[in-house]
């Protein structure tokens, strides 16, 4: 689904990144790990299209959906909404909209909040609603930008599960880039690990889960020198 191959990004006279190659197959989980500035929501950016100023060849296939870092709702559209606006973009909506957006609510358990207001949601909610509006499409390839990050312990177990749900029926291929090598180790097939823009290290996991704990070691102390 994902070739990458001497990918480099400039902005200005700093280059944050410097000629990665990364291939990510069709259906295949990974994740992607690196310090705060490494350039992992740039990368996500370049594969998902917005922001071609690169040099390297960049080649994705299929229907590509994106959750960021903060959900970026709008705040005068209700829940259900905001979720087609991952479908097309420009305000208009069609009409069967409602039933894709009620199916993609149900798909992450919202389905009862459809009608409400995106300020009246809980930050889990919310997070949860950004990826409403990613899967609404359908996508080969889903990039996820720390999408747990901001949430409690228990709401990210619940989350990681509902993730881990929808990739088995769904089958998409999953970017995921997080900063918790708990849930890398837990989610993924494989976990790529950024430092300054290059790829410092790859870890194939072994499935089936649960984790081995000499992957645990083995990927923090990659992340950690
Ligand atoms: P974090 O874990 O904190 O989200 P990250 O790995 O996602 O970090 P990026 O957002 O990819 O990091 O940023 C990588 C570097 O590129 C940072 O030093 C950042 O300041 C710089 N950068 C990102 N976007 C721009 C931009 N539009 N203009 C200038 N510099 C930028
Ligand atoms: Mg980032």
């Amino acid at each position: 689904t994902v070739e990458v191959r001497g990918l480099r990004k400039r902005f200005g006279d700093r280059t944050v990144l410097s000629g990665l190659d990364v291939d990510i197959a069709a259906g295949e989980f990974v994740a992607l790990l690196g310090r705060s500035g490494s350039g992992k929501s740039t990368l996500l950016r370049v594969l998902a299209g917005l922001d071609a100023a690169v040099e390297g060849e960049v080649t994705v296939r299929g229907t590509v959906s994106v959750a960021f870092q903060q959900p970026r709702l709008l705040p005068w559209r209700r829940v259900w909404r905001n979720v087609v606006l991952g479908l097309h973009t420009g305000g208009r909506h069609r009409g069967n909209d409602r039933a894709l957006a009620d199916r993609a609510l149900a798909e992450v358990r919202l389905e009862e909040l459809g009608d409400a207001w995106p300020r009246t949601l809980s930050g889990g909610e919310a997070q949860r609603l950004s990826l409403a509006r990613a899967l609404v499409r359908e996508p080969e390839l889903l990039l996820l930008d720390e999408p747990f990050g901001a949430l409690d312990a228990l709401t990210r177990i619940a989350m990681h599960e509902l993730v881990v749900d929808l990739w088995q029926r769904h089958r998409p291929s999953v970017l995921l880039v997080t900063h918790d090598v708990d849930e890398a180790l837990l989610l993924a097939d494989r976990v790529l690990i950024l430092d300054r823009g290059a790829i410092a290290a790859e870890h194939v996991l072994t499935r089936p889960r649960p984790r081995r704990a000499a992957d645990h070691a083995e990927v923090r102390t990659r992340v950690l020198n």
